[in-house]
């Protein structure tokens, strides 16, 4: 059985990018692959050395340094769009992990930077490439871990927004199968109907 306590302690020893390059979907898969003994603990290139020796420590492991086929560790940066050059397609709004993106169908986007963790998801997608990852400076430990509970909470209500949305996308898929099953059902009941009432007039 999963030990939700360790995978939280792992989780919040994570810096939330939510960038993927560990190998996992997000953090918190990395944080229970971790748990359940499948993954290293030098996988995260944003947490670097200092993230992999305190993520042994959790784990009671050997210290192993970041293995470098995961990834280097980058200086801080976030997303800058270039709004003149965007075509607001919408596709990096929905590669963003955590909803750091604001815009609409055919409008400018624009990087809500407070919200950025800087995991350059947005980047390959962008069909015009105006997506620009730009330096920022180095935050101190608090706001690191501030930053770092804020992207872990925007990740998880977005994962539960798609997971509401694809509920009710199922839901309406159903409806609408339920729908055309009854349609065809009446539609062969009133042509059973129309050939009875053939074959009785044929028989006066
Ligand atoms: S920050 Fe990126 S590499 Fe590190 S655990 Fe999270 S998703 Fe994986
Ligand atoms: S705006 Fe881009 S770089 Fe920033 S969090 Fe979203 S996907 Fe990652
Ligand atoms: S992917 Fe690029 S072009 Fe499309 S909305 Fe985002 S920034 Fe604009």
């Amino acid at each position: 059985m999963a030990d939700t306590a360790l995978i939280a302690q792992l989780d919040a020893l994570l810096p939330q990018t939510q960038c993927r390059q560990c190998g996992y979907a997000a953090c918190r898969p990395y944080a229970e692959a971790m748990a359940a003994g499948t993954a290293g603990t030098n996988q995260c290139p944003p947490a670097g050395d200092e993230g992999a020796r305190a993520l042994s420590s959790a784990l009671g492991a050997p210290y192993m340094p970041l293995d470098p086929r995961f990834g280097v560790t980058m200086p801080p940066a976030v997303a800058v769009i270039d709004e003149a050059a965007c075509i607001g397609c919408t596709l990096c709004i929905n590669a963003c992990p955590v909803d750091a993106i604001v815009g609409a169908t055919k409008l400018m986007h624009t990087v809500v930077t407070a919200a950025c963790t800087g995991c350059s998801l947005c980047l390959p997608p962008c069909p015009v490439d105006c997506i620009a990852m730009v330096g920022i400076a180095q935050p101190d430990e608090d706001e690191r871990h501030a930053a770092a509970r804020r992207a872990g909470r925007r990740y998880e209500a977005r994962e539960l927004r798609l997971v509401k949305n694809r509920a009710i996308a199922e839901k309406d898929a159903a409806l609408k199968t339920a729908a055309a099953r009854k349609h065809s059902t009446v539609q062969r009941a009133i042509e059973r109907a129309r050939a009875r009432i053939v074959q009785n007039r044929s028989k006066r």
